[in-house]
């Protein structure tokens, strides 16, 4: 078994995710994806077992359990379904606005809702018209009678129509580009939203990806979070520390992919042997293991670091090479797990498909791995590693 750093709390509280996962979830999983249903049982599974509380602080009703552990949960939860392990990332994404940028009124008036699960969240800050330069963005949203008045759509968004709270990113100065962007939380019975279609989908197909419509939708001035204009950085504050909960469910995928091609492999025999005993395939099960430990490392990093308070430039860079290399990790990995399989890794019969199509998504959304290296480059270049160059002499 894998060495692991967790406290004798941290691996029981894991231990209990991972065997509602395997006793419950994975029996699941492959009507989910045939029938693109959303798990609400899974979702009650989370509320039964308070494990929404993982992504909040006591004070609003959460465990207060810490951010390494809340990432163990979506990687054990996706092993073995990477819709259901979405659920609780989106949780995490949809209110780490209010967490960030929200007063102690707003955090007491929508936080404990979502502690429990009562309340499912969403993000909603891509367009059609613009994903990776989300700056572009031309939802609107003007000021009247004390009140911002929305008008636009936003496209792709994860949870559209399940859940009852959105963060959604507007323009309140058109002229001003990135500054010109304010963030604010809408409900979902607000008049004027309308979640307009819901997309069919490569993988993760149990989770709903959907357009949101907003036609002169009121929102209360105190539905906006943090100063107007600073509805950029606050996007961008939630990304540092919602895309490992991407690099989670990726590694997750990966990690349970492994697993089953390896039991796969044990039995499977071929010229009069088990194919584990063909150098071959023994390589590709051991570059699929030493991939997804290395993923881990850095993703259980990300996890202390936050939990220690890492926070600015050292967090952003961590947190792009967290998601970048789990995810494509578990591109990877899935893509060689099906070819251990042969034959019986590309039909339905076999979860493995699924999982190939499910790591699919996890290099795209919250920013594509193309964005990531951007981003790493970016920091890389404002560090000073001179003194190397000057030893070189
Ligand atoms: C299933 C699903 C769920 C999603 N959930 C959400 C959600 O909950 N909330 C939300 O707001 N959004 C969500 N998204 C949107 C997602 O984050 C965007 O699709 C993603 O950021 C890419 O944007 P795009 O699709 O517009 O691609 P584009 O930005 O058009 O990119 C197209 C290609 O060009 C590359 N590219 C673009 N710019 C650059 C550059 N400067 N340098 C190098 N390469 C570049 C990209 O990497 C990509 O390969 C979701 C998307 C999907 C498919």
């Amino acid at each position: 078994m894998a060495y692991d750093p967790l406290t004798d709390e941290q691996r029981e509280l894991r231990d209990l995710v991972r065997t509602l996962s395997r006793e419950r979830i994975a029996p699941r999983a492959a009507e989910i994806d045939e029938k693109h249903e959303f798990p609400w049982d899974v979702v009650e599974l989370f509320r039964d077992n308070d494990l929404f509380g993982l992504f909040f602080d006591e004070e609003v009703g959460g465990l207060g359990t810490g951010t390494l552990l809340s990432l163990i949960a979506i990687e054990e939860v996706s092993k073995v379904c990477a819709t259901s392990g979405l659920i609780l990332a989106v949780q995490e994404l949809g209110s780490l606005g209010l967490k960030l940028a929200g007063s102690d009124e707003q955090k007491q008036q929508w936080l404990p809702r979502l502690a429990t699960g009562e309340w499912l969240c969403a993000y909603a800050l891509t367009e059609s018209g613009s994903g990776s330069d989300s700056a572009a963005m031309r939802t609107t949203a003007r000021v009247d009678n004390g009140e911002y008045v929305l008008n636009g759509s936003k496209r792709f968004i994860t949870n559209a129509g399940v859940a009852q709270l959105y963060t959604v990113f507007a323009k309140t100065d058109s002229a001003a580009g990135h500054s010109g962007i304010s963030a604010f939380v809408v409900e979902a019975d607000t008049p004027g939203f309308e979640v307009a279609r819901v997309e069919p989908k490569m993988g993760i197909r149990g989770s709903t990806t959907g357009e949101l419509v907003f036609e002169d939708c009121r929102v209360p001035a105190a539905n906006r979070l943090g100063e107007e204009g600073e509805g950029f950085k606050i996007a961008m504050r939630i990304l540092d520390r919602s895309r490992p909960g991407v690099a989670a469910q990726g590694l997750g995928i990966a990690q349970g992919a492994t697993d089953y091609a390896l039991e796969y492999a044990k039995t499977r025999e071929t010229m009069g042997r088990p194919i584990t005993q063909h150098q071959l395939v023994a390589a590709m099960l051991a570059d699929m293991e030493t991939k997804c430990e290395a993923a881990r490392g850095l993703l259980y990093k990300f996890g202390q670091a936050v939990d220690e308070g890492v926070d600015g430039p050292e967090l952003t860079k961590l947190s792009a090479m967290t998601k970048l290399y789990c995810t494509d990790v578990a591109m990877d990995v899935t893509t060689d797990a099906v070819q251990v399989l042969g034959g019986y890794g590309y039909i339905q019969e076999y979860p493995l498909e699924r999982m190939m199509r499910d790591a699919k998504i996890t290099q795209i959304y919250e920013g594509t791995n193309q964005i990531q290296r951007l981003v790493i480059a970016r920091e890389m270049v404002k560090e000073q590693r001179a003194f190397l160059l000057a030893g070189v002499g």
